[in-house]
């Protein structure tokens, strides 16, 4: 069998998730949801898609929420769903916090510079990105537009110039390096040394561009993501599938590359 790593996907607590679903639904527009938003409701999406383990990428609105869901991230991180934890700019406790995930074996933190209104780039940061270095913890933003914001923070130029001050951060940039924003990401991000995953981007960048894209990046950067449940995973995995003709680039960007940057043993 072939093995898929999902490395863009939500799950909210099973108490909860209905509600959270309801409310992020109504800020962007109604987009529809793929599952219920559960640990189960994944699990049976991946199943039903034939992905064997997907990568849940939290994010905290506010500071005070970063403690109580990275203890859910902790309680929930498995060989199947690999679970990230939650960070934001503003939590002063962060050296506590990242030696907490690290140590109970967490791969990475999720950014949402848009729901978080910072910029990337911004130097109050660089302490905790030095310290995901120190850490080997992967460092995964949302990046380009957000349908429910009008503004743009994760901007292609932003991130080029984290890109400048940290090299050696291992840096995944959800919806092919900025959404929406393709053509600042052809001249700022294409070819540099940061992973993009492929979620939420095919269906709006279309085909062409996203053959663009293949073509102009390096194809160990490149990470399958669905964003689910925001988009189906049956579907989006398909669709991959029928423009990335060449199976090793599709093995790569589908597995090899997120097994690599996730440390995974073979
Ligand atoms: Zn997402």
């Amino acid at each position: 069998m072939t093995e898929v790593i999902d490395c863009h996907t939500h799950i909210f607590p099973d108490h909860g998730a209905a509600r959270i679903i309801e409310a992020l639904q109504k800020e962007a527009d109604n987009v529809p949801a793929y599952t219920d938003g559960t640990r189960q409701g994944l699990l049976d999406s991946m199943k039903k898609a034939g992905i064997t383990a997907s990568v849940q990428v939290p994010v905290a609105t506010r500071p005070d929420q970063v403690e109580t869901i990275n203890n859910f991230a902790i309680k929930l991180n498995s060989p199947q769903i690999i679970s990230f934890g939650a960070i934001h700019p503003q939590y002063l406790n962060f050296t506590r916090e990242m030696d907490r995930l690290k140590t109970a074996g967490i791969k990475g933190v999720k950014f949402h510079p848009e729901y978080q209104d910072f910029f990337p780039d911004d130097p109050a940061l660089f302490p905790l990105y030095e310290q995901l270095v120190a850490l080997d913890l992967v460092a995964f933003f949302h990046a380009g537009r957000d349908i429910a914001f009008s503004g743009v923070h994760g901007t292609p130029a932003h991130f080029a110039r984290l890109i400048k001050s940290f090299p050696k951060l291992k840096l995944v940039l959800a919806h092919m390096g900025g959404f929406q924003m393709w053509d600042e990401v052809k001249e700022e991000l294409l070819g540099r040394n940061v992973y993009i995953d492929t979620s939420f981007s095919m269906d709006y960048m279309g085909k062409r561009t996203f053959n663009y894209f293949l073509e102009h990046h390096d194809c160990q950067r490149v990470l399958f993501g669905t964003d689910s449940p925001w988009t189906d995973q049956s579907a989006e995995l398909n669709q991959l599938r029928g423009i990335v003709k060449d199976e090793d680039t599709l093995s790569k960007i589908t597995f090899t590359n997120a097994k690599e940057l996730l440390g995974m043993k073979p």
